[in-house]
């Protein structure tokens, strides 16, 4: 057997890779010294695809030539131009595409999706987190709870891992929702946890959920474009997604939003509404009678900015070259594999991962710690990033590392666990 802990066996893993020619379609940022950078950030914000450049720069060319024009002319006019995205959005989370929108950001679509699925009563309601929940989704929950006159302390169930464990047990999740079930209104959870890397059983939340009577709401920021997912099958209730993550579409992009088609016809159904949910045939006589389309359309609010959705669809046009979630899902398992397999044989003492190592819980990202003394994770950190590496910390010790299969290579993995070695070599001699 070749040694794995070698650059020549990531460079024959690279060969054998079916995509590795995805990462050309790539800006891969450079060093101070020229080399590329060994960059393990795309849980945080992904690479600028080639194709997403290439869109904004043809839609600033229609405003330019068209001006109000370009709202029907061209192969991409702007009126329908979110119909564009919704194809690729609807590969990437498993919904019909009338179940998929891009709209506004993912706070904001949380707080839109509650506005319609967390309608609380003094008999149920309940809202089901979990206590790491990534801030402003906690913020968003919290001050739902408060709108509707409920108080956070009796209504947020926060969901911990046990004492001395790192990440939620599926039993223990199940457990808690049939504790809560009848109290709980909304059960919003993440598909991929932030923090651990920690990919949810959705399915099985979902059921549980609905035999419970609650809605079931996931927030997809890093699962989107990182695990393939089902979300009509399962009968989620709704989900929401940043694009910037996993899906590259840029700083502050515009988000995604899943509702199930179960509700698209639901009149009952509260929202916040606005022009653009507005039924597309009659939209622009003025009339100032809410039609709402029977999709997930009908929760939009604003004619949404072109740009950041053309930088959106060169990301999903990029996914497509790919083949799809399911390729890169495929290349995904194999790269974090072997990663996860450097670390564990050339820094078993060191590198903790708090990642769970069955696949089925683990998407693109390790989520590790360093035990070590004289040295702290932030020190190990500052100092593989001084060597080329971008990856993240996140407070209290974590340094998340994310090869994203479509641009990371195998070598990257190798280059990193010389680099994280050499800094825990240089930190304690
Ligand atoms: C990245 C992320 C966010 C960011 O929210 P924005 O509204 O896009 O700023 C929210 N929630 C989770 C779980 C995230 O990972």
């Amino acid at each position: 057997m070749s040694n794995l802990f070698s650059l020549e066996h990531a460079q024959q893993l690279d060969s054998q890779d079916p995509l590795k020619h995805i990462r050309d379609e790539f800006h891969i940022p450079k060093q101070d010294n020229g080399d590329e950078e060994i960059y393990l950030c795309g849980n945080s914000l992904g690479l600028q695809p080639r194709l997403a450049a290439e869109y904004v720069n043809d839609e600033l060319s229609q405003w330019q030539k068209l001006g109000v024009k370009g709202h029907f002319s061209g192969d991409y006019p702007w009126m329908p131009y979110h119909e564009f995205l919704s194809e690729g959005f609807a590969d990437l989370v498993g919904a019909k595409i009338k179940e998929v929108v891009s709209m506004n950001t993912l706070t904001a679509n949380l707080h839109f999706m509650m506005v319609s699925f967390y309608r609380p009563t003094t008999q149920r309601h309940k809202i089901i987190i979990e206590d790491h929940a990534f801030p402003s989704d906690h913020y968003a929950v919290e001050s739902q709870i408060k709108y509707h006159g409920f108080d956070p302390e009796q209504s947020m169930v926060l969901l911990k891992p046990r004492d001395g464990e790192e990440t939620l047990r599926d039993d223990d999740i199940l457990a808690a929702i049939k504790e809560h079930g009848e109290s709980t209104a909304l059960i919003m959870l993440p598909g991929v946890q932030y923090y651990t890397g920690q990919v949810l059983d959705m399915k099985s939340i979902t059921e549980a959920g609905h035999a419970q009577g609650c809605n079931v709401g996931f927030d997809l920021a890093h699962a989107a474009g990182n695990i393939p997912m089902q979300l009509h099958d399962w009968g989620v209730d709704f989900a929401a997604w940043c694009t910037y993550k996993y899906l590259n579409s840029g700083p502050g992009s515009v988000a995604g939003c899943f509702v199930h088609e179960r509700h698209h016809s639901n009149k009952d159904l509260p929202r916040f509404a606005g022009w653009w949910g507005h039924d597309k045939d009659s939209r622009f006589k003025m009339e100032n009678h809410f039609v709402p389309m029977e999709s997930a359309e009908a929760w939009q609010l604003s004619n949404p900015p072109i740009l950041s959705l053309a930088a959106i669809r060169g990301s999903l046009d990029t996914i497509k070259k790919a083949g799809g979630i399911h390729q890169l899902r495929h290349k995904s398992l194999k790269l974090t594999s072997y990663l996860r397999q450097l670390l564990e044989q050339e820094l078993p003492q060191t590198i903790n991962i708090l990642t769970p190592e069955d696949t089925k819980a683990s998407g693109a990202q390790l989520s590790l710690t360093v035990n070590l003394d004289g040295a702290d994770g932030k020190q190990i950190f500052d100092a593989i990033e001084k060597a080329g590496v971008t990856c993240d910390f996140r407070h209290p010790n974590v340094i998340r590392v994310a090869p994203a299969p479509q641009y990371n290579s195998f070598e990257d993995c190798y280059r990193f666990v010389s680099i994280l070695k050499k800094s825990i070599e240089g930190a304690v001699s």
